[in-house]
């Protein structure tokens, strides 16, 4: 069926979302069914990957924190060749791909080569890792707000971050990409007023089969970021809200009886 919306020589900014592929939006599937070229992320899984026809292009673009990967400029221009060139375009990416994702970067390298480039979502780290453990990201009364960040610093350079709009203690925190910054996170956080004791839940791999969730305090997030989790995509939640009954009935449940999608592999902590 040729897609109306997915013309020969434009491009898509595809969310794949946090791994599972049912968690990929119908659009998402279809717009994968019909590509021509996928540029994708090391973090789109293979479930997802799978979906791609097998008349299409799958090049992989790297980005996985301390790995070797193209830089964004190489990337913006593959896509805009391939778009130049009459394919079907679809860039896909981890999770939602206006969250931390380098969108506009793509979007602006398209724009300037009058490529007609749309997006997508995706379904975010974030709630990933929140369904993941039973939680809610807001909650009456513990949580007003929720501030998604990445403390994502390039190599030598200093985390620099507002810490004291940071440090509210009604407000929920979505950490990407923060296991290497999680020392600097707790001392930002903690100096700026957030309590000690404050909640923190670890997940790694959210929504997929060797996903691991670690419960801890602020002041002991950089030993558990250090030593509770491997070298999966991990994010780090932090907040009132994340210390629910709710959450604590859940982490009981994970221990006696793991979901079907949990625990292949590696302990589910
Ligand atoms: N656009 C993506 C985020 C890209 S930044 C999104 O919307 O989710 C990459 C960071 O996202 C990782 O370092 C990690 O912090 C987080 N992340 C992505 N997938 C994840 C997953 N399945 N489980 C836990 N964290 C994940």
């Amino acid at each position: 069926m040729p897609d109306r919306d997915f013309e020969p020589g434009s491009v898509w900014l595809v969310g794949a979302g946090p791994g599972d592929p049912e968690l990929l939006t119908r659009k998402a599937e279809r717009l994968i069914r019909a590509a021509d070229v996928i540029f994708h992320d090391a973090l789109v899984g293979p479930g997802v990957l799978a979906l791609a026809p097998a008349s299409a292009r799958l090049i992989s673009v790297g980005k996985r924190s301390g790995r070797h990967s193209k830089d964004q400029r190489t990337i913006d221009q593959l896509i805009v060749e391939a778009a130049l060139a009459g394919s079907r375009v679809v860039r896909l990416k981890g999770g939602d791909p206006s969250i931390f994702g380098r969108a506009t970067e793509e979007l602006d390298a398209c724009a300037r080569a009058g490529i007609l480039a749309r997006i997508c979502p995706g379904v975010t780290a974030a709630s990933a890792a929140a369904a993941s453990l039973n939680l809610s990201l807001t909650s009456r009364g513990l949580a007003r707000r929720l501030t998604f960040v990445t403390a994502h610093v390039r190599a030598g350079d200093k985390l620099e971050l507002d810490w004291s709009a940071l440090a509210d203690p009604e407000a929920t925190l979505a950490i990407y990409m923060g296991k290497a910054a999680a020392p600097a996170v707790a001392v930002g956080l903690i100096a700026a007023g957030l309590a000690a004791d404050t909640p923190v839940a670890l997940v790694e791999n959210a929504s997929l089969g060797e996903a691991r969730h670690f419960f801890t305090r602020l002041d002991l997030l950089p030993l558990a970021a250090r030593t509770a989790v491997g070298d999966g995509p991990t994010l780090i939640l932090v907040g009132a809200a994340i210390g629910e009954p709710a959450r604590l009935n859940q982490a009981t449940a994970l221990k006696t009886a793991p979901s079907s999608n949990a625990g292949a592999g590696r302990p589910n902590k």
